[in-house]
């Protein structure tokens, strides 16, 4: 089995994302991914971010039609500030040691990688892959060469702070997020009051 971890804040989740995750499963020839929202992502202690559990059921609402993907409660169940690392270990028990492991995330993210929480084990767990918008300089995480994937995403042109701030502003969102997604965010009342 080849399983894609795709990992982020999702706050909102947006077709950018999946659009990442399914040219990501096809180039990988994935059996399936598992989008891994991150419970208290620790570098954004200074920032407002949306509860764990809106976030995961965004996630999932926005996952829900295509079999290929699912939703892991991992990272919003473990209490403390969320690391790849504890999330790769986790998703590694459950799977076995035949599984192979490939973490998709924003190539933003993983530029800061050598300052993450076991950075030489995380590269044991898993295969990297950084997804970025077209057009965005790419700087060197500064890892072994071979442990790290870059694969350009047109859709990602979409971003969540976009989102937040459009929803602040009263600007639509259709066909940026799922619509259940757009339903989700009006009926909780999210991002409308963000600074
Ligand atoms: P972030 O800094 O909020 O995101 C940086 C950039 O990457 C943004 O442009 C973001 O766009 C994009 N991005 C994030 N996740 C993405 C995804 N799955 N697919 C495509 N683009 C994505 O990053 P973050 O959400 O906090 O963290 C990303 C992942 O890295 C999470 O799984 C987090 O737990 C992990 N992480 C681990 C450590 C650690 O172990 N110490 C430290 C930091 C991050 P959008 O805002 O549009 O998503």
């Amino acid at each position: 089995m080849r399983v894609g971890v795709m990992g982020g804040t999702f706050d909102p989740i947006h077709l950018g994302h999946l659009a990442a995750a399914s040219e990501v499963a096809h180039h990988f020839d994935l059996t399936s991914v598992v989008f891994v929202p991150a419970g208290s992502p620790w570098q954004k202690a200074d920032r407002q971010v949306s509860p764990a559990e809106d976030r995961y059921l965004m996630t999932v609402v926005a996952t829900a039609t295509d079999p290929r993907f699912t939703v892991s409660r991992a990272d919003v169940d473990r209490s403390g500030p969320t690391y790849t690392v504890d999330t790769l270990r986790d998703l590694r028990a459950e799977w076995g040691a035949d599984t192979e492991l490939f973490f998709i995330t924003g190539a933003d993210a993983l530029n800061d990688i050598l300052s993450w929480r076991d950075t030489d084990e995380v590269q044991r767990l898993a295969h990297l892959v950084g997804v970025t918008r077209p057009g965005h300089v790419l700087a060197d995480p500064g890892l072994a060469p071979g442990t790290v994937t870059l694969l350009q995403v047109p859709a990602l042109a979409i971003s969540s702070s976009d989102v937040r701030a459009r929803v602040q502003a009263g600007a639509p969102i259709s066909y940026l997020v799922p619509p259940g997604v757009e339903s989700y965010i009006a009926k909780r009342g999210l991002y409308r009051d963000r600074a």
